[in-house]
């Protein structure tokens, strides 16, 4: 595709369509929408424009397709493939200041949001009514970038992705036309599933301007267990066991002792130094979650357990998961003249044993300290790569780790990528893992984005 740059006219014309403090292209303003969370890099877009509603985002599509202008959307930014980094320069939409509840409908379990609302701030809003959001990045995401990347997170093994909570969306399609998609219903079996197709399309089809999210109740009761193992492939078997006996965990996150040491010299949570399972469960009832409690405590004792701790207070687990959910920061700081790759792999839950075991195989073998930690019972590995800034030799070995990962979970019949998305990072491995589907999704993008100005560069290789 032929990209015009962003000429002293296309300026004018843009600066008309927003108010004057909406529309930037200061150094400082570019540098920053020029990466994410992750090691790659992409180029500095031209200009970044914070559009407020609808229709400024249909006026402003409309233009930079007319004029071959690229357009990335842009969320908090917190993206670890490289997925809303622009490669065509162009301009960025970020969607901060897009950020309205619009209505919650509590007795239909079901919100209508703007875009860049930060999931933990809708779930603090939501807080009285007893209902949340589950999905659970970490990070603060967006639910536009949420819904781009299909994020999931810790309790994605009970209640599912982001896709599984997106009823309707509103989305502006390159040409500027609005395209709504969906019915505020729990189940419809009417026609094509367009709003799905939207979800983990990362911003190349559309643009999401609204949308209408299910919502689920406030657990009753909650109950959580540290469980310590002689080897992340016994960790591995027991976390199998858990999700063939259907028990239903709401987290089941894998951290192997590299993790469990920085969690211990951060936080000071004094976790013995083995592989560790974080189990959570939700029920209503304490009797019914004793009950489970203690067949989880029965499989990981068989799959050779070291120590079950059960009945963790609500302080104590939400210490432990606020850990969990820094442990990226924890590595960074803990190699600070380092870049850090996060890897992200999924694969079906019976060879979730091997997949971890040759995570850290992969690590000790090319001499490079690597964190193994995972969303278990998903079969979502993620690995934790720190690589010295200026040693292309750390480089090129995190990469050949990558790729045989990547290569061994795809020959598994897993993904290349669990949650984090394609971004720039894994479109090299799209053909392998989607063979002659992928043809199909390049005709799809076609169709949607004929000039191809939305996101460019990204998913395809
Ligand atoms: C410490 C840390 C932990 C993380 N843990 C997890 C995890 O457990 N699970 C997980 O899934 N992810 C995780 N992530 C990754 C990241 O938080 C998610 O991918 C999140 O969904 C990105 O949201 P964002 O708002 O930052 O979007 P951005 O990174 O800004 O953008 C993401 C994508 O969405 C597109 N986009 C943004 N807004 C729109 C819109 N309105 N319409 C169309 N496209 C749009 C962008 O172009 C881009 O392709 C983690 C990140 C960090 C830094």
């Amino acid at each position: 595709m032929n990209f015009n740059p962003l000429s002293t006219v296309h300026i004018q014309d843009l600066k008309a369509m927003v108010a004057a403090d909406r529309f930037s292209t200061g150094a400082s303003v570019l540098k920053l929408h020029a990466k994410d969370q992750s090691h790659h890099r992409g180029c500095l877009p031209e200009a970044v424009i914070w559009p407020t509603d609808r229709l400024e985002v249909v006026e402003i599509l409309k233009y930079a397709n007319d004029n071959r202008l690229p357009v990335v959307g842009w969320g908090s930014g917190s993206s670890l493939e490289g997925n809303p980094i622009p490669v065509k320069n162009g301009l960025v939409l970020d969607f901060s200041q897009m950020n309205c509840i619009l209505d919650v409908r509590e007795e239909d379990f079901q919100v209508d949001v703007q875009p860049g609302v930060i999931y933990q701030d809708l779930n603090e809003h939501l807080k009285y009514t007893g209902l949340f959001f589950p999905p659970d990045p970490g990070a603060r995401a967006t639910v536009g970038g949420m819904i781009a990347n299909n994020a999931s997170g810790t309790r994605t093994v009970y209640y599912g992705s982001t896709k599984d909570y997106v009823l309707k969306l509103t989305v502006v399609l390159a040409s500027g036309e609005v395209l709504e998609m969906g019915r505020r219903v729990s189940k419809t079996s009417s026609g094509y599933d367009l709003p799905h197709l939207f979800v983990g399309s990362e911003g190349t089809l559309g643009v999401v301007v609204e949308a209408t999210l299910r919502l689920v109740g406030l657990p009753e009761e909650f109950s959580a267990a540290v469980v310590t193992f002689p080897s992340v492939e016994a960790a591995g078997k027991a976390v199998s066991a858990i999700v063939r006996y259907g028990l239903n965990p709401a987290a089941l996150e894998l951290l192997d002792s590299a993790c469990i040491e920085l969690f211990n010299r951060e936080k000071a949570l004094g976790l013995d130094l083995s592989p560790t399972l974080f189990l959570e469960f939700h029920g209503p009832s304490i009797a019914y979650l004793s009950e489970i409690m203690g067949m989880a405590e029965e499989i990981c004792r068989e799959n050779g357990s070291l120590a079950f701790s059960p009945g963790l207070g609500r302080d104590e687990r939400n210490r432990l998961f606020e850990a969990r959910h820094e442990l990226g920061e924890m590595v960074v700081r803990a190699h600070t003249d380092c870049r850090i790759q996060v890897l992200d792999v999924a694969v079906p839950i019976t060879a979730y044993p091997d997949i971890i075991s040759m995570a850290r195989q992969e690590a000790d073998a090319a001499g490079i300290q690597g964190y193994a930690f995972s969303h278990a019972g998903d079969g979502n590995l993620h690995l934790c790569l720190a690589g010295r800034k200026d040693e292309t030799g750390d480089w090129e070995r995190i990469d050949r780790i990558s790729q045989r990962m990547v290569s061994k979970a795809i020959s598994l019949g897993g993904t290349a990528t669990g949650e984090h998305g394609v971004g720039i990072g894994k479109r090299k491995y799209m053909l392998a893992e989607h063979g002659s589907s992928l043809e199909w999704m390049q005709r799809i993008k076609s169709l949607f984005d004929p000039n191809g100005i939305l996101n460019p560069g990204k998913i395809f290789p």
